[in-house]
């Protein structure tokens, strides 16, 4: 029997359905004046986020205060800024399935297959207790060593975890953080089978889940394909929510390549449940949980828009802070 209530797994309230949004507009001012490292030209305009839930702000002010008497102070951001094409997109609507991709292993290698054409970003419910959102991004400036030293440096401090994005995370722990930091071992050694403990706003609800990194041909890629394509990092694998931690609810894949334009990166989530997630030991009991909470579709709708627009947000920024923060600690 799983004791929880839809507030420990996805906190939130349909009052709250409108959820947060991008104010688009003076996105070219902004650009120039503020973000003068991102490649203005290969996006064309940028908007800066200022619609941002009230948790959102209230957690701010807690974070800054918490980064601000750290080593990390100077690289405190606040400011957020995405592609406004991007952002237009993921305002017009959910997907069309024929653009959505379900969680299968086929699907995955569909994913990466160069002939596969699909909407950079949006969000979709695929059935009725799954929200779906993708990405395709570049981040500028950011190779995949840094990619790689981001993943196994920031879980070790919630204040470097906020860095990513100050008005949204709010702790970050690893089960083993000694191997996590250790530089003698790989990338994958130290953070595959590792479980990583997250807390984060996603829009107006709080998401308190453990992500299992692994090695994304467990999960389905086919991993000579991958190589052959020249993906060099993975930080993908499966979420269980902490009230439940043996039941799978989510598949995030995020892969990532070097290209002169900036490291490029594939993003995906499949939060709730589906028919292909069978693959993934007790997902069979993830429909009756997730019913339990209260995750209908009309949940899961929102719940796929605003995971769209964190990511967006999210990954914009930690291309904006990361050359930085990289140089100044790896
Ligand atoms: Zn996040």
């Amino acid at each position: 029997m799983v004791s929880m209530n839809r507030r420990s797994l996805i906190r939130g309230s349909s009052l709250a359905l409108a959820g947060a949004g991008i104010a688009l507009g003076g996105g070219t001012a902004v650009r120039s004046a503020t973000f003068p490292q991102q490649p203005g030209d290969a996006y064309g305009e940028w908007s800066a986020v200022t619609y941002l839930p009230l948790v959102s702000q209230k957690l701010y002010a807690e974070n800054e205060k918490a980064v601000r008497s750290s080593p990390y102070a100077s690289h405190l951001d606040a400011d957020l800024s995405v592609p406004s094409e991007a952002a237009k997109a993921i305002q017009s609507g959910p997907l069309d399935s024929s653009r959505t991709l379900t969680p299968s292993a086929e699907n995955l290698n569909v994913l990466i297959d160069p002939e596969y054409k699909t909407a950079e970003h949006g969000y979709a419910v695929l059935g009725d207790q799954m929200a779906y959102a993708q990405s395709h991004m570049f981040m500028p400036g950011v190779t995949t060593d840094m990619f790689k030293w981001w993943f196994t440096w920031h879980p070790i401090e919630k204040e470097r975890y906020m860095l990513w994005f100050p008005q949204a995370h709010i702790d970050n722990s690893v089960e083993d953080p000694s191997r996590l930091a250790n530089p003698s071992l790989s990338y994958e050694e130290r953070l595959y089978g590792n479980p990583n403990r997250i807390q984060e706003w996603i829009g107006p609800s709080r998401l308190d889940a453990i992500i299992h990194f692994t090695d994304p041909s467990l999960l389905g890629f086919d991993g000579d394909k991958l190589r052959k394509l020249g993906f060099t990092a993975s930080a993908s694998g499966v979420c269980y929510a902490t009230p439940a931690p043996d039941i799978p609810f989510t598949l995030m894949v995020h892969l990532a390549r070097d290209t002169p334009a900036g490291l490029e990166l594939f993003s995906r989530y499949w939060i709730g449940a589906h028919p292909d997630m069978a693959r993934f030991r007790n997902a069979e009991k993830a429909p009756g949980m997730l019913r339990q909470i209260g995750f209908n579709a009309e949940v899961a709708e929102m719940t796929a828009y605003e995971m769209s627009v964190h990511d967006l947000t999210e990954f914009n920024h930690l291309a904006r802070v990361l050359p930085a923060l990289y140089r100044d600690f790896s």
